[in-house]
């Protein structure tokens, strides 16, 4: 597929849209990108970005605008972007995606592609309290719904499974909370503007996969529709 486009995953966490957004980048021939992996890496790496974004993620709450503006703005200007990426849970906040709209038309690249990826509370809450995430590959598993073979071990690595920090219950209340404030007037924005579609997340990975591709084949090229 010849996108040529931002495209733009939006959803709670637990939607599966980091799963999606990687079967889309493979389709697409784009680049995904996510800003809660540039945040673990700068933490992991120790840098000074890390260092002040650590307490803030251990809390739940939200990185401020600033330190992730310029975050993405240096990954923007790689090379491997210049024809498009997929961005996964972000931008996160209206000032966000009107910076993010600036930089894209600086680029050329036009207005984004925005996909919302549309879950039941129910349904978020089994999916989150049960996710285990592998320490060594980061490879992700449901207790509930998508076990490993053998209890708290990576089926790929061998690595020990552990629960993030971020997705406690009483952190995923709160970010649950916090995303609903922050992102409605976001996925507001996107449909004023003309660019957002909505898919239901609640399904398998395969039929929102193919429900994606849809959307996604009638947007490509320069006459693409939404
Ligand atoms: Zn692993």
């Amino acid at each position: 597929m010849a996108l040529r486009r931002a495209l733009i995953f939006v959803g709670p966490p637990g939607a599966g849209k980091g799963t999606q957004s990687k079967l889309a980048a493979k389709e697409c021939g784009l680049p995904h990108l996510s800003t809660g992996d540039m945040l673990r890496d700068a933490i992991a790496r120790g840098t000074p970005l890390g260092k002040k974004v650590r307490p803030l993620l251990g809390r739940g709450e939200l990185v401020p605008d600033d330190l992730v503006m310029s975050m993405v703005e240096e990954r923007l200007s790689q090379p491997d972007c210049a024809n498009g990426f997929i961005f996964d849970g972000f931008p996160r906040t209206l000032p966000q995606a009107e910076q993010l709209d600036g930089l894209l038309e600086a680029k050329g690249l036009g207005k984004p592609l925005v996909i919302d990826f549309c879950v039941s509370p129910d349904k978020l809450l089994r999916r989150l309290s049960g996710r285990l995430t592998c320490s060594v590959g980061g490879e992700i598993y449901n207790e509930f719904d998508a076990p490993p073979k053998v209890p708290g071990i990576c089926d790929r690595d061998g690595g020990k499974l552990v629960q993030r920090p971020d997705d406690r219950p009483e952190v995923v209340k709160e970010r649950l909370v916090a995303y609903e404030k922050q992102t409605k007037p976001l996925t507001d924005y996107y449909r004023r503007r003309g660019v957002l579609q909505v898919v239901d997340a609640g399904k398998s990975v395969d039929e929102v996969s193919r429900a994606l591709n849809a959307i996604l084949k009638r947007a490509e090229g320069p006459n693409g529709r939404l």
